[in-house]
């Protein structure tokens, strides 16, 4: 619908532009008729043809390019996507990174040609006479202007240079932009990539199809002064280079039909306000899929009439192929639902092939081994704007994903978060798929080595995980995006019997879910998915299944269908509402490293893993003859993955399950539901006995004097490779912290008591108080205590008020001063000795001070 009214404009458009733009033309033509002008012909005389969607010619001598503009083509928008053939992260460009996708248009205007581009979100009733006002209050971007260096008026053809539109950045910006400041942070000197040099950018191939164009361009950047010198990827902060491909594509011509999105299932989208409507919600969003037909219309299951190809790329490691496809192809079980056969097909590119990956006309599963991986999978797609028809796709996974455990080697140290260690990443990425589930895995793998598994359970642990990815990539590049509430399909304990989970662990494959690896005292099961869930089956249905031709029979059946969104299994929340970041979004479940319907009692069996693992790290990881880099690296995953459930665990606290089904709703909830006040309180207790408690770690102090990095040259120089494990255990709990005593968590508490939260704020900090304090109120308080003590007394001051002005509402600041006065008295009454009377005075004089204002 959208397609068809968004032409008819343009075709208007197209006999304005043309009739007033011939007549300019004309006149300019007559004031130079003494010069004798090129022609057309003269301009691609003798040069390289590459002709198809667009006619490039290239000078054989100095490989500089001419574009041949048909009049058919002026007016009439067009594909123009970019990605990334190869880069360097410190430029914000990996191999395989989809950049740009957008809508392009040649249009004249007179002796010149320009290439517009234009926002399609806007949409007005061409039946209403608002609609004379489209355009207004939007702006156009008009990208290049290029002089038309000849006209063949026969021929309806015009040509310009295309060396300024390509060796430039007119069309897509390569450098990167300014990184903004991170908050709370100082501004750092960042790597600068510096100016297109305009001597060494070059053309590295172009191809031309009926339907689609590419042009590789080599763009270099020089920076005569660097200040900063970049990883060692770079092998020169003077010059950089980066290989982009510019790909324009003809809009499909067929008579696909948009599927409208719905809240309650989690696809990419192309987004449109209705500016004409009056609706409450004048959305009229399109979800982003594949253009499936049946072969045969009227039988219950067809195969399609052009299934989805994937090709494994020829790079691939032998090994693991059969694993790829099997993995691949599994997702045909979800178009069963849909009512297509074999709708998804995995191939293996000859290794004689003569199409390049790069070719937008493949879908290719592509390796690379990057020096600084920046995800595990990474899996783009590129649809129509205005119509959601997703034309290509490609999935990029990094070899190191089962490799790499080098970036880890300094976690310990001071506990930083994964976060920090990230390489830089263009914002725009949908996936990153990885960094956690390879986090979960290497976890897993840490944990199969200090378990001593046998080489079979390892080996399972290996292939089940690069099924997952393969799943979670291929379900992205069919329009899924995430959905990180699918961890809700099984209690802590059935997750782990193999019997029931029959290959299918979380409801989709589309979570970062925790490594699903049994607690001490019960039996190994599946780790991860092997099989799309009730999820992804369900959400396939409702893109994929072939609509009616009536079109309320049609908004009836997708009703039909999405009426299901309230059964447990088919649990639906994305990026935009999961709690990966202390104190952002408000429902637990919807949560990344979670497992399980019961994911405060499945983090307790991992805290009692962990706890078990230091037991024996030493023993199965440090072996004669070798170095401690294993053991150090095992251990920092086990620390890692404590702060990990730990932050899970936190969620509960304060936490609102939401439900998204519609008003009436067989099976809905109110849309809003506080947590019940048993699980916050059990969460609470969780927390205190396995994150705050005096004896958390003292399971892993026997290794600690062991836990040596490896020499390497002078690398390290500078720094000091002792354990810092005072930094490490606070930071874990700081980082909990943050959420627990977040400011919207803690004003949260008081909204919440007004629909049904009864668990109050003064009962809860007053828990927290008893957790961090008690145990060791008779006794003597140990080093790590005494820093989580002091910690937390800073932040209740800051909570409170009492020192400078607080961000937090009254009710906080209240709450976080009672809490303080209660523990003055508390250290009032035992104050110690020896070091555990130094620590409680000061913490005394801290509170003083800030009451006192002095
Ligand atoms: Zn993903």
């Amino acid at each position: 619908m959208i397609q068809s009214r968004r032409f008819k404009g343009l075709t208007v458009g197209v006999i304005t532009a043309l009739a007033l733009s011939s007549s300019a033309f004309a006149a300019e033509k007559g004031d130079k008729s003494k010069k004798k002008e090129k022609t057309v012909a003269d301009l691609i005389k003798d040069k390289t043809e590459y002709e198809g969607f667009l006619d490039f010619y290239q000078d054989p001598k100095t490989g500089s390019l001419m574009l041949v503009i048909e009049e058919s083509q002026l007016n009439k928008p067009f594909i123009y996507h970019t990605h990334t053939v190869n880069g360097v992260l410190d430029a914000g460009h990996f191999k395989g990174a989809f950049r740009t996708n957008r809508l392009l248009e040649f249009r004249k205007s007179f002796d010149k040609i320009e290439i517009v581009s234009k926002t399609p979100r806007y949409i007005l009733d061409e039946n209403n006479a608002i609609s004379r006002s489209e355009g207004t209050n939007i702006s156009e971007a008009i990208l290049v202007a290029a002089s038309i260096e000849a006209h063949d008026k026969e021929k309806g053809q015009f040509v310009i240079k295309a060396d300024p539109v390509l060796l430039s950045e007119s069309l897509e910006k390569v450098s990167p932009y300014p990184r903004p400041p991170i908050p709370g942070q100082p501004p750092r000197p960042s790597f600068k990539v510096g100016n297109l040099s305009k001597s060494k950018t070059k053309y590295d191939s172009i191809r031309s199809y009926p339907q689609n164009t590419d042009v590789v361009v080599e763009y270099v950047f020089d920076n005569k002064a660097p200040m900063v010198r970049g990883s060692q990827a770079v092998s020169d902060p003077r010059t950089v280079t980066v290989q982009l491909q510019h790909s324009f594509i003809q809009l499909p011509e067929n008579d696909y039909q948009p599927r409208r999105d719905d809240p309650r299932v989690g696809y990419f989208t192309q987004q449109f306000d209705d500016l004409s409507s009056n609706s409450w919600a004048p959305y009229r969003d399109v979800i982003n899929r594949w253009n499936l037909v049946k072969k045969d219309p009227d039988a219950e299951l067809s195969e399609p009439v052009e299934p989805i190809v994937w090709w494994i790329e020829n790079t691939t490691p032998v090994e693991w192929r059969d694993v790829i496809k099997e993995a691949g192809e599994a997702w045909n079980i979800a178009f069963e639902k849909a009512g297509f056969k074999n709708a998804l097909q995995v191939k293996v590119q000859p290794d004689d092939a003569e199409w390049d990956a790069g070719d937008i006309r493949y879908n290719v599963l592509r390796w690379t081994a990057s020096p600084r991986p920046p995800f595990g999978g990474y899996g783009p797609s590129l649809p129509n704007p205005l119509t959601g028809e997703i034309i290509a796709a490609d999935i990029m996974l990094e070899y190191s994903y089962f490799r790499n455990r080098w970036l880890y080697t300094s976690l310990f140290s001071d506990g930083a978060s994964s976060e920090q260690m990230m390489p830089d990443m263009p914002v725009d990425l949908y996936c990153s798929a990885g960094h956690q589930l390879h986090d979960s895995m290497l976890a897993g793998l840490a944990l199969s080595d200090v378990n001593d598994l046998s080489l079979d359970m390892k080996h399972k642990l290996v292939e089940q995980a690069m099924s997952r990815l393969i799943l979670h990539e291929i379900g992205h590049t069919l329009g899924l995006n995430h959905n990180m509430k699918a961890s809700q399909l099984f209690n802590a304990t059935d997750v782990h019997d193999a019997s029931k989970t029959q290959g299918i662990v979380t409801g989709s494959v589309m979570d970062y879910p925790s490594a699903n690896i049994a607690p001490p005292g019960m039996t190994q099961g599946d780790y991860y998915d092997t099989k799309p869930g009730p999820y992804d089956l369900w959400v396939i249905e409702y893109g994929y299944s072939p609509a009616l031709a009536d079109a309320d029979a049609e908004e009836k059946r997708l009703q039909t269908i999405l009426s299901r969104s309230t059964e447990a299994a088919l649990a639906f929340g994305n990026d935009a509402e999961d709690m990966r970041s202390p104190g952002r979004h408000i429902d637990p479940r919807v949560m990344i490293g979670d497992m399980s319907n019961e994911a405060v009692k499945y983090a307790q069996g991992r805290f009692e893993l962990i706890r078990d693992a230091f037991s024996k790290v030493k023993e199965n990881t440090a072996k004669d003859g070798n170095n401690y880099q294993q053991l150090l690296i095992a251990s920092n995953f086990l620390i890692r993955e404590w702060g990990t459930q730990a932050g899970v665990v936190s969620r509960y606290v304060g936490g609102v399950y939401t439900d998204r089904a519609y008003v009436g709703q067989e099976g809905a909830t109110q849309p809003f539901r506080p947590v019940d006040a048993e699980l916050q309180k059990e969460a609470v207790k969780t927390l205190n006995d396995y994150l705050f408690a005096p004896d958390v770690m003292a399971a892993a102090e026997p290794v600690y004097a062991y836990l040596q990095p490896q020499r390497r040259g002078f690398n390290g120089f500078g720094q000091n490779e002792d354990p810092k494990i005072h930094d490490m255990v606070l930071n874990n709990q700081r980082r909990v912290m943050a959420h627990l005593l977040h400011k919207d968590v803690l004003k949260r508490i008081t909204d919440t008591a007004l629909y049904g939260n009864e668990y109050s704020l003064n009962e809860y900090l007053s828990d927290l108080t008893s957790g961090i304090f008690e145990a060791d109120l008779n006794g003597e308080v140990n080093t790590y205590r005494q820093n989580l003590q002091n910690d937390y007394v800073k932040k209740l001051i800051m909570i409170s008020g009492a020192s400078k002005p607080s961000p937090y509402d009254y009710l906080s600041q209240a709450a976080a001063q009672y809490q303080l006065k209660a523990i003055d008295k508390m250290i009032k009454y035992n104050k110690g000795e020896g070091a555990t009377r130094v620590h409680r005075e000061y913490l005394h004089s801290q509170i003083d001070k800030a009451f006192s204002g002095s």
